[in-house]
């Protein structure tokens, strides 16, 4: 059997393509987008995210404002930043870096956005419309899943999708858009019952666990689409959810690194030039 490996760089580049050329039209018309990404604290993952997406906003013609508070910095503060963010015109996009730190409340921070900035859907209005099934917006990962799935054409209607995972920036939001394609969805976590026994009814498998190589080739069927969210660290590689060996069964994957995680950032600009 042919195995499609399901590449992330294709899946980023055709929505490259797509955006640049909205946020080019848009600036002859005098629309600049600009996103804002808030830091507070100096999270070493957070910075290389940050560097990352500051290069890719500014490829794509878009510009960029980033604000910095110090890891003392009080909920007032933050949300007098958000605040200010939310009224400037010029902002058309805000980006809270997540993790915050531990003294401060991120729901709160989440809910202070602006639904129509909320690049990443972090306030409850716009979860609401994602479970409403009006997925304007939705996270940046669930939606990397699912551009990569719709670029490399397999087919969800009917199928059944079983998610790893129930967390609210990955696996519940990719249960609901994957509903919206009229999959079939079960949704495991860490208190499922016989999950080998799950895994092996699904005909696709998105995994969102955070356990280096999780997925084993006894837990999947022959012919399996193998969606790997994960990305862990161990010894200086980067490993999925799902065993390298599944690879071998799998009929479709999206390998870690160069896959899932590619396509996330690009799903950022996405967001940011949707209504351009
Ligand atoms: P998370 O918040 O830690 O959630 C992990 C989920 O896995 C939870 O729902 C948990 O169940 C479940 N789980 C844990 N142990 C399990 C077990 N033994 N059996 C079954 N389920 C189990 O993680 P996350 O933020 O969703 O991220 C998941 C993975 O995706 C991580 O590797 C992360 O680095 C990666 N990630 C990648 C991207 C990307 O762009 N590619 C973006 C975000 C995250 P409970 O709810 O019961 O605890």
């Amino acid at each position: 059997m042919e195995t499609l490996l399901m590449s992330g760089k294709p899946v980023a580049d055709a929505a490259r393509e797509r955006i640049a050329a909205k946020i080019a039209a848009a600036k002859t018309n005098g629309k600049q987008v600009t996103l804002a990404i808030v830091t507070v604290g100096d999270d070493p993952a957070s910075h290389v995210y940050k560097s990352r997406l500051i290069k890719m906003t500014e490829s794509l013609g878009a510009g960029v404002r980033t604000v910095e508070l110090p890891a003392t910095a009080s909920q007032e503060e933050v949300e007098a930043v958000i605040k200010e963010l939310n009224a400037d015109e010029k902002v058309t996009g805000i980006l809270p870096m997540m993790p915050l730190p531990k003294h401060l409340n991120s729901d709160a921070v989440g809910a202070l956005l602006a639904p129509a900035k909320d690049v990443d859907c972090l306030n409850p209005f716009n979860a609401g419309e994602l479970y409403l099934g009006r997925s304007r917006w939705a996270p940046c990962t669930p939606r990397a899943c699912m551009a990569t799935l719709a670029h490399y054409g397999i087919e969800l209607k009917g199928k059944h999708v079983v998610v790893l995972g129930r967390s609210n920036v990955v696996g519940k939001p990719v249960a609901l858009l994957l509903l919206q394609e009229h999959a079939t969805v079960t949704i495991c976590h860490s208190r499922t019952q016989d999950l080998p026994g799950i895994l092996r009814q699904a005909d696709i498998i998105v995994a969102a666990v955070g356990i280096p190589s999780f997925v084993k080739q006894d837990m999947v069927k022959e012919g399996v689409v193998i969606v790997d969210v994960g990305i862990n660290a161990v010894d200086g590689k980067l490993l999925g959810d799902v065993d390298a060996a599944v690879a071998e069964k799998a009929s479709a994957f999206t390998p870690v690194p160069g896959g899932i995680g590619v396509v996330s950032n690009m799903m950022v600009m996405d967001m940011l030039s949707r209504d351009l």
